[in-house]
């Protein structure tokens, strides 16, 4: 099944940009993938083309109007029904690697692009849009944020990177930072690679591996140690649970 992506922006020009090399590219081209980059000017209601207008309440910059937006969702729609749509802003729910796993799992992505100062709340209330933020910065406009999306959704379809237990290991897959990588030379400016690395003994790598994911975690990421520890909290307690149930 090919994954269709479609991006909902006012600069059709910018897709699929980085998506169309490397691994992304070889797979659009495999038929893995597809990309519809469509111009919300086309859904424009008057002769000028107009897809924005000042903010109600005054204040500096333009607001992207409701009316234009929601023909353009629409039509994607009827192309692509009940594939999720999700607006790029940082207003929204932080992007995690779990929602970006099960869209990969589904038909595809509807992406709207803001620019300016965003949309027409109004959107999120008349259509099903999920709002959906890349981090904590402000960013010119949603199509960086789109490509990044799309290439976390496409580096997991199936046949798109090359060993398919490399993805299973990452970091964020289990909750935890991956643990650091190394290659030759082993020695480099007097600094070698971790004996136990160059041991052979994959238990202890093994081992090594799990302590820095965990350490790497909890030093450079306490909120994520912290919901880690609590998932597991919460399992061993409801494992708990099912024994004394029984
Ligand atoms: N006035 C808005 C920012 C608008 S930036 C605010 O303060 O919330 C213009 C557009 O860039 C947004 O509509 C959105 O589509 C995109 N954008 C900016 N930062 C983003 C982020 N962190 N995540 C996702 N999209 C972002």
């Amino acid at each position: 099944m090919t994954f269709a992506a479609t991006v909902l922006t006012l600069y059709p020009e910018m897709f699929p940009g980085p998506l169309g090399v490397s691994l992304a590219g070889r797979a659009m081209r495999e038929g893995k993938w597809a990309m519809d980059a469509v111009q919300i000017r086309d859904f424009a209601i008057d002769k000028h083309k107009t897809v924005d207008d000042t903010p109600a309440g005054g204040g500096a910059g333009m607001v992207l109007r409701v009316d234009v937006l929601a023909k353009a969702v629409d039509h994607a729609l009827e192309a692509h029904p009940g594939c999720p749509v999700i607006a790029m802003t940082p207003r929204g729910k932080p992007l995690t690697q779990a929602r970006v796993r099960e869209l990969a799992e589904g038909p595809g992505v509807i992406v709207l692009c803001g620019r300016f100062e965003g949309f027409d709340e109004r959107i999120f209330e008349g259509r099903a849009v999920e709002e959906v933020s890349v981090g904590d910065i402000v960013l010119s406009g949603g199509e960086c944020a789109a490509l990044m999306l799309l290439d976390a959704c496409i580096r997991l379809l199936p046949g798109v990177m090359g060993a398919p237990s490399s993805g299973h290991e990452e970091s964020f897959e289990n909750g935890l930072l991956e643990y650091p990588h190394y290659t030759r030379p082993a020695e480099w400016e007097g600094r070698a690679i971790p004996e136990v690395l160059r041991s052979g003994d994959h238990a202890k790598i093994a081992e090594w591996r799990k302590r820095r994911s965990e350490d790497d975690t909890r030093l450079r990421r306490p909120d994520l140690w912290e919901r880690h520890n609590g998932a597991r909290v919460q399992s061993a307690s409801g494992a708990q649970r099912e024994v004394q149930d029984d």
